[in-house]
């Protein structure tokens, strides 16, 4: 209990986090076991300072809120919990989306905040991490419910939020709709709009152009200058995508076009494998007729747990948490794993597939695209100014080459994997950041 990877702890390190499992049964959630045992794990190999590494471990403010929401019929009123929580706010104001889900709760939000820190620090971004959630099925609710349910939520955070404190953006379960309604609410709080309060807006509410795109974007320039390292021609080489949400799909549509042949993808509803490759025009009218890949007929049904273990050279899960794990790490037949989705490999599955030689693109550096064009919104908003999608593009590759980059080397240097290198990067901007600014009073 007492260890963390092999390391005995220190006392005080040992205690808080003691303490915090013990009284905070919120708290005790698989993701943030799953974030506590990376963070222990990068911290013991770089030497980081004790009192960062305690204060590290948990976030400096989290509200939990109790959301009541009108449902269209009988004039019912449903409650449910709603959560934001910012890790660190150190560095300038923090950032991360919200999620949507029925599983949300204080942990998992609190993992996913803590991630953002890493992935914000490791991208260089003036940001903090932080994460929002709501625990709700977002899929059995109306526009209108979804609407009121937005609203009622941004009004009992929005002391925390503001373009200088705290910038919620799009995450598991909500969009653009559900910005602009974020912002909506602020903006008439404050009595005039303001677009920079939330990111991942519709690009007439002054959204960037790209941010839509961003996060599957951004996994196939990181997928790209892996596989440049690696000496392959992608033009030869296949790949498997799960989950068919913002950044499933927009990632096997790039991979598509860079003559990359995506066998599988699939959603919550299952999916198909094709060894010709997926036809992403059908696909995509199915998908725009139906909502889900349900019913699509195009080569083999398979299920989401056949899928991860499909034939392929690069697979990237794209959908939620805990997909690679011990109990299937070792039948993974990939190459390559990109990372899309927040937290999909346990640290024993991580274990095996470095054993089995499968490269693996962390998500702090796989995924950060979509963070990074939320920058590029937020700085545009601030400027009042436009970027043009090749200009967003650009500067997206350029930051995520550099990224990939100072990840490679590090992980060359000491003889660590990517996602150690990722988070050593992230944790030792962070450190630097908070032993720069001292500890107040
Ligand atoms: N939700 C995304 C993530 O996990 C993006 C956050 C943002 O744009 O602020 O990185």
């Amino acid at each position: 209990k007492s260890q963390i990877n092999g390391e005995l702890l220190s006392r005080s390190v040992r205690y808080a986090l003691e303490r915090a499992r013990a009284r905070a049964g919120e708290w005790k959630s698989p993701m943030l076991r799953l974030a506590h045992q990376q963070f222990l794990k990068a911290a013991q190999l770089m030497g980081l300072d004790d009192n960062v590494r305690q204060r590290l471990l948990f976030p400096q403010r989290s509200q939990v809120v109790t959301l009541p929401f009108r449902r269209d019929e009988y004039e019912q009123v449903e409650t449910v919990f709603g959560y934001r929580v910012q890790h660190v706010l150190t560095m300038g104001p923090t950032k991360g989306g919200v999620r949507y889900h029925h599983d949300v709760n204080l942990g998992e939000v609190t993992a996913l905040a803590m991630w953002m820190t890493w992935k914000c620090a490791l991208m260089h971004l003036p940001f903090g991490g932080a994460k929002g959630g709501v625990r709700v099925r977002p899929e059995t609710l109306s526009p209108r419910e979804l609407q009121r349910l937005t609203r009622r939520y941004t009004s009992e955070i929005i002391d925390m939020i503001g373009p200088d404190k705290d910038i919620p953006a799009p995450d598991l379960g909500t969009n653009e709709r559900t910005m602009a309604w974020m912002m909506d609410t602020y903006s008439e709080q404050v009595g005039h709009a303001v677009p920079t309060v939330v990111t991942g807006k519709p690009v007439v509410l002054g959204g960037s152009r790209g941010r839509k795109e961003a996060t599957g974007r951004g996994v196939v320039f990181v997928i790209e200058e892996a596989a440049r390292d690696q000496g392959w021609r992608l033009d030869e080489k296949t790949a498997v995508v799960q989950g068919y949400g913002n950044v499933g799909s927009h990632a096997a549509r790039y991979l598509d076009e860079l003559g990359v042949t995506v066998v599988g993808v699939s959603d919550h509803t299952g999916g198909c494998f094709d060894p010709g490759g997926i036809d992403f025009e059908r696909l995509d009218r199915h998908v725009a007729e139906v909502g889900t890949l349900e019913g699509y007929a195009q080569g083999d049904r398979v299920s989401n747990a056949e899928l991860l273990e499909l034939k392929c050279d690069v697979l990237v899960p794209a959908a939620v948490e805990n997909q690679i794990t011990a109990a299937n790490a070792g039948r993974l037949q990939c190459k390559m794993v990109a990372e899309g989705a927040n937290g999909p490999t346990s640290t024993e599955a991580d274990e095996i597939l470095g054993e089995r030689g499968i490269l693996v693109l962390p998500d702090l550096l796989a995924n950060a695209g979509g963070v990074t064009v939320s920058y590029f919104e937020w700085v545009q908003g601030l400027q009042n100014t436009m970027w043009s999608m090749s200009e967003v593009n650009e500067r997206l590759r350029k930051l995520l080459t550099q990224a990939y980059r100072r990840v490679s080397a590090q992980a060359e240097d000491h003889k660590i994997d990517l996602r150690t290198a990722a988070l050593i990067a992230g944790v030792e901007r962070v450190s630097q950041a908070k032993l720069m600014r001292g500890l107040f009073p």
